[in-house]
């Protein structure tokens, strides 16, 4: 379950603070899934952020399967992103001398070198994905929908109960697009995880169980 209370960002200027969110509020369970769209500059990243726990809220309270992270202190806060929530960034964030194994595997080293268990969940992850015979590649010799895809499996890795997706498809053409929506959705819903994606994409909103936009700071239904 995640549940996000009143919240509110301002950043400080000179002048009049910029006041970028104003009392969101929303309520997801597990298997939900939730496009936000909306212009840009509305504040789509700075919510997806403050929802994985990046950021923190000027005002309000994130709440995710009963823990407010914001409480926690910060290697505490580390490990309970790294357990809980995978992210999914269009610009994909793979390390380039890592192959793509390896790269699947980033969010298990931080419990120090991945188990066996580990490894074999990032091959699963690579075949649901499609790309179990290129484990051993470098993402330079990959297009770009198969890096978005190792990213996807990456995000995966340590079962996370929510999902956050920052306009995963903004960089590539609507076939790959397509199937990334496709494949996400699919996996999500396998895995039973709160999804939560910021799209300029009406096929990819309207693939959401959920469509919310973001005008002025404020969700709208
Ligand atoms: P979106 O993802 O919807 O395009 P963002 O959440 O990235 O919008 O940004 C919303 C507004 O907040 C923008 O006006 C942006 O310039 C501002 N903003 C974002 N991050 C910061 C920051 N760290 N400091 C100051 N202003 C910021
Ligand atoms: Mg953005």
């Amino acid at each position: 379950m995640l549940v996000a209370t009143g919240i509110s960002k301002s950043y400080p200027t000179p002048g009049e603070p910029l006041q970028v969110l104003r009392d969101v509020s929303l309520r997801l369970a597990a298997g939900d899934s939730l496009a936000i769209v909306g212009p840009s500059g509305a504040g789509k990243s700075t919510l997806l952020q403050i929802l994985g726990t990046l950021d923190e809220p000027t005002e309000g309270t994130v709440q995710l399967n009963d823990v407010d992270p914001f409480q926690l202190e910060e290697t505490e806060l580390a490990r309970f992103r790294n357990r809980q929530i995978g992210f999914i960034f269009q610009d994909h964030h793979l390390l380039p001398q890592l192959t793509v194994l390896e790269n699947v595997l980033i969010p298990a080293l931080a419990n120090g070198r991945p188990s066996a268990e580990s490894k074999e969940r990032a091959a699963d992850l690579l075949q649901r994905v499609g790309l179990a015979s290129r484990a051993t590649h470098l993402p330079g010799e990959l297009s770009g929908g198969e890096r978005e895809r190792v990213a996807v499996a990456r995000a995966l890795l340590n079962r996370p109960s929510l999902i956050l997706a920052d306009e995963p498809t903004g960089n590539l053409d609507r076939r790959t697009a397509d199937a990334i929506t496709e494949l996400l959705l699919r996996l999500q819903q396998d895995e039973n995880a709160i999804l939560v994606t910021v799209t300029h994409s009406p096929t990819l909103a309207a693939a959401m169980a959920k469509q919310q936009t973001l005008i002025d700071g404020q969700l709208q239904a």
